[in-house]
């Protein structure tokens, strides 16, 4: 069955696998080489749940996503204390050149350019790492896609006065649902070029309202193909294609033989 795997590249506390997404990124990448399994795109689940592929040809498939869209997900950035860091986009050619094999990934990325600057300013080193400067050059390439990941995160660093921030289930009637993701979706398409196909619940958060009844009603007249989680778990055709599960690095896994183990069905 395929596996969707999560990666955070503004997170990281040192340089070892278990606290920097970058030294685990490259580590389970040449992991998935020697045990030559394929990473497709995020799309190609979508065109099975469509019917437009073969479920059999995405057997031991790893689909990877990036979620909240730091510029580290495409360029190297001197990190302070911790020295220079790979983009992420930098280690998937790196695999593709390796391997030969193709390298995709999708990176789920905040819609609001002020909502980013709140959080950039008060959770990051405001060096402004989150950036729309590469999502047009991402969306037109073919290794990084730009999905969404919502209009604000409804963060608490962009309205810190409202304790209710910090938890998008409270996102649950159709009024709210339109201003995360219509709204993001327009956005994302104005600063990439392209609308996104998938959108990624912040915090792994959904109201029942928005996953059950909104994102399948109206995700599709916005381009949306599917959604994703973080609850762990394989993906199958018996999925919920609004509410995929998704590993997440070093919640998950934490090495990569912990990873061989989740790809070898003996992580749960
Ligand atoms: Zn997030």
């Amino acid at each position: 069955m395929p596996i969707i795997l999560t990666y955070h590249s503004q997170i990281l506390s040192g340089n070892a696998y278990a606290n920097n997404d970058h030294v685990a990124l490259a580590a389970d990448l040449a992991l998935l080489g020697v045990l030559g399994r394929p990473i497709v795109p995020l799309a190609a689940l979508f065109d099975a749940f469509d019917g437009r592929r073969d479920w059999a040809s995405l057997w031991g498939a790893v689909v990877l996503t990036f979620d909240d869209g730091a510029d580290l997900d495409w360029r190297d950035v001197e990190y302070p204390g911790l020295g220079v860091q790979p983009g992420f986009a930098g280690l998937l050619r790196g695999h593709r050149h390796t391997t030969g094999q193709p390298a995709m990934a999708s990176s789920f990325v905040i819609a609001s350019r002020a909502a980013r600057d709140a959080m950039d300013r008060r959770s990051l080193f405001d060096r402004g790492w989150l950036s729309d400067d590469w999502w047009r050059e991402a969306a037109a390439g073919d290794v990084i896609s730009i999905e969404s990941h919502g209009f604000d995160h409804d963060h608490p660093d962009v309205n810190p006065d409202d304790p209710g921030r910090g938890n998008f289930s409270r996102i649950d009637d159709a009024a709210q649902c339109a201003a995360q993701i219509d709204v993001a979706s327009a956005e994302i398409e104005r600063l990439s070029g392209f609308a996104p196909q998938a959108f990624a619940y912040p915090y792994g958060q959904s109201s029942a309202f928005l996953r059950q009844q909104y994102l399948p009603c109206e995700g599709p007249r916005l381009g949306l193909r599917g959604a994703v989680s973080t609850e762990p778990g394989m993906v199958s055709s018996q999925s919920d294609r609004w509410w995929l599960p998704r590993y997440v690095c070093n919640r998950d896994w934490r090495s990569v033989d912990e990873l061989r183990a989740l790809l070898e069905g003996r992580g749960d």
